[in-house]
């Protein structure tokens, strides 16, 4: 137990089939991006044990069909508690895989949990509807279905709450589901595999396939071809969720994809300039800058701008970086190399072309995937960082004259997911959130989500919305009755 973790059977290195543990040929290892230690390994699975997952849920999906939203629900509220009890050892072992600053983790495994809590209490309103028929002896009717075999396919930056935000609402709708975890991060999955087991989730209703990162092209080929499967669910990268989207197709397959973003902030004169450096702090350097809704690019009217840059270079050279498990630490590692070479190349194109290193600008003196938080200033439209999801801990920030000029430039991109802004101006905030192209708009705050909220993009950022109120439709179908003779 390298980990001092209380319940050491959560650190589970088979994968989960039918409800028993399963191995695979060969294995695959997994890395601490802190400092490169193997800290386990996973089967390394293929199509063959892809079909028996599918096979697996699909035995399973009659009788959990079958049961009561109620009776769904109360299994999945003790999955919910025994993940709360559990969130330490939860949090130690993502940040073992994963990197993340412990608090971040336990940050994370809690909102992971929110999701299966939410969704056992959503199962219990999937209600149907009656409409005023057109035909006075007939009734016309709608029931809500499980849509039925599952599969979601989720990336390393959110190891639980990307698979709870996916898994939770089609158990809770009555669907049953296999899950191909990021091969950088498939121990937390294997884990609350683990306490659904513990919970009394029957066997088959959810399973984990792991696989490196060349197998886990093949587990998607299987996945988004099989007849069997009714629906894919896909957290990741837009050029994947391309490929996946375009493998769905021969079988007319329903797809939810949450893709890149490329966030804009935007600060205008009439904002609160330290609660906008706040909010852009969380939202830019939060798992160092590793998620799809992390702010790539900053708007700033002329007249705070210097200010602004200030501040934000002040706050973003005090985040204390480190080894996750380190007390104090804020930011964690990168998560690979290839990670650590993306803001190395839009750092450098951008001072190539004119960018002023505000703070950091380089590697962290600790060496390996650690990346120092970085200001730049003076960006301009012709930079790689304005037009690529950066995915790591750079702050680029352009100046604005006008909020028309600001409005055009956050929109000016094919992606679609979170934008933010700070206005006090009543109409300012409304007449901005409603011409954001975006799904989400957080105005005077950085932080977002939440399992009550519709998490989702617009434009090439991807199709659906997760958590919410909404966020169970995706698992349903809904089935027209039409009654006559009456
Ligand atoms: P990221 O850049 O965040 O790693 P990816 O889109 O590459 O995002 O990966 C997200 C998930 O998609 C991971 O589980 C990964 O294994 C999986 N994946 C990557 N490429 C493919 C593919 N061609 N087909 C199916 N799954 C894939």
């Amino acid at each position: 137990n390298p980990f001092q973790m209380k319940d050491p059977s959560l650190l589970r290195n088979l994968a989960y089939i039918d409800g028993t543990w399963a191995g695979a040929a060969t294995n695959f290892d997994i890395s601490n991006p802190a400092d490169g230690s193997i800290i386990g390994s996973a089967p390394n699975m293929g199509a063959e044990e892809t079909e028996t997952a599918i096979r697996a849920a699909q035995s399973a999906f009659p009788a959990w069909a079958a049961k009561t939203g109620k009776e769904r629900a109360i299994i999945m509220r003790q999955w919910f508690d025994l993940i709360i009890a559990n969130v330490d050892d939860l949090a130690i072992l993502m940040t073992a895989e994963q990197g993340k600053p412990l608090i971040e983790s336990r940050g994370e495994v809690i909102y992971g949990a929110s999701f299966i809590e939410w969704f056992s209490e959503e199962a219990k309103r999937v209600s149907g509807d009656v409409m005023a028929s057109t035909w006075n002896d007939k009734r016309t009717l709608t029931i809500k279905q499980p849509i039925g075999i599952c599969a979601a396919i989720t990336p390393w930056n959110f190891p639980i709450a990307m698979i709870t935000r996916k898994v939770a609402p089609a158990v809770a709708a009555g669907c049953t589901i296999v899950i191909k975890p990021a091969e950088q991060t498939p121990l937390s999955a294997l884990a609350i595999a683990e306490l659904a087991h513990r919970a009394g989730l029957p066997a088959g209703v959810i399973n984990v396939i792991t696989a490196d990162a060349e197998n886990s092209i093949v587990v998607g080929k299987t996945l988004c071809a099989s007849p069997i499967v009714r629906h894919v669910s896909f957290t990741g990268s837009t050029p994947v969720g391309r490929i996946l989207m375009e493998q769905c197709a021969p079988t007319v397959k329903k797809i939810a994809l949450e893709l890149g973003g490329h966030a804009p902030f935007i600060v205008f004169d009439d904002a609160d300039l330290d609660a906008a450096v706040t909010g852009a702090l969380q939202s830019k350097y939060r798992n160092a800058g590793q998620t799809c809704v992390c702010t790539n690019r900053f708007y700033v009217h002329e007249s705070i701008y210097d200010v602004f840059v200030q501040k934000l270079a002040a706050g973003a050279a005090r985040i204390k970086v480190g080894n996750g498990f380190e007390q104090g630490v804020l930011q964690g590692p990168l998560i690979d190399d290839q990670a650590i070479r993306k803001v190395e190349q839009h750092v450098s194109d951008a001072v190539k072309k004119g960018a002023s290193v505000m703070t950091g600008g380089k590697k962290h003196a600790l060496g390996g995937h650690f990346y120092e938080p970085t200001v730049l200033s003076n960006i301009t439209d012709d930079m790689s960082i304005m037009h690529e999801e950066t995915f790591g801990p750079v702050a680029a920030i352009v100046k604005f004259k006008t909020e028309d000029e600001a409005i055009a430039a956050a929109n000016n991109t094919d992606f679609g997911l979170a934008s933010y802004f700070y206005a006090r101006d009543i109409s300012r905030v409304w007449r901005v959130a409603e011409k954001l192209e975006y799904g989400m708009v957080g105005i005077n705050t950085g932080l977002i989500s939440n399992e009550v909220a519709p998490f989702g993009g617009v434009k090439q950022s991807g199709l659906g919305r997760e958590g919410s109120k909404y966020g169970i439709d995706e698992y349903l179908e809904i089935k027209y009755l039409c009654m006559g003779g009456i």
